[in-house]
């Protein structure tokens, strides 16, 4: 829903899910690495390695750096992973760190809504997934989705559903049937999936026939791909 507005991205290591989709596999699963990359000049690909565990006073002063190049050009620091909520749970002191820099905007599995819930407050942003059999290869979550989405709503949030030629009707309507639950006000996005060699997993008719659907209940359905990708960005 923030097309367009650029973000600093923090990648944390670590998720309890295992998408078949995934396109940061090296974060999600195994041990921590040993060190953390960091890009020394945004967009430049100039990466140099941190130790882990890195403190949140060291992330501050790196930020800090970053934006007194550029003091305006930044919109909202990107808490992505992997699932940030999976070490965020036990490091909390870095919310109030990173939030006083930029606004926070969480990028989540929608899941973990009890760690959600200790965190929320710091959250000014919050792109919830909901987590489909069809695409993701796994179990359902729908239960976790409503209980997480009931307490992001208290934030400005939207929900974000990964899509391929392999999602069922079915499974859209119970996401709009979760959204409607707490408030049709709520945005959803429908991200058409991108195959691991770049292409996209759905077709232009199937998409359409997806966003048909949602767009019954919903009133705020928007079809956005992985922008990054096309841009060769992260
Ligand atoms: S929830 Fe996100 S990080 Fe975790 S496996 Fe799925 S796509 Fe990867």
């Amino acid at each position: 829903m923030l097309i367009g507005a650029r973000q600093i991205f923090i990648r944390f290591h670590g998720c309890q899910l295992s998408c078949e989709y995934c396109d940061s596999p090296e974060s999600r699963s195994g041990k921590p690495p040993a060190a953390c990359r960091v890009e020394k000049r945004p967009g430049h690909g100039d990466f140099i390695d941190i130790s882990n565990p890195v403190t949140a006073s060291r992330i501050g002063g790196i930020l800090e750096e970053w934006i007194s190049m550029s003091p305006t050009a930044h919109h909202s620091i990107s808490l992505t992973g992997g699932e940030p909520l999976l070490q965020l749970s036990s490091k909390k002191e870095f919310l109030p760190v990173l939030r006083d820099l930029l606004p926070l905007y969480l990028e989540t599995n929608g899941i973990d809504y009890e760690t959600l819930a200790e965190c929320v407050d710091f959250m000014d942003y919050i792109s919830m997934d909901m987590k489909l059999p069809s695409a993701t290869g796994m179990k359902e979550y729908w239960k976790n989705h409503a209980e997480f989405l009931k307490v992001a709503s208290k934030r400005n949030v939207f929900v974000k559903i990964v899509v391929s030629n392999h999602t069922r009707i079915c499974e859209i309507q119970q996401a709009c049937d979760t959204i409607l639950s707490v408030d049709e006000n709520i945005p959803l996005v429908l991200q058409p999936l991108t195959t691991h060699d770049g292409k996209l997993g759905i077709s232009g008719r199937y998409l359409i026939e997806l966003q048909e659907t949602a767009s019954i209940p919903l009133r705020r359905v928007r079809v956005i791909p992985q922008t990054h990708k096309f841009m060769g960005l992260l």
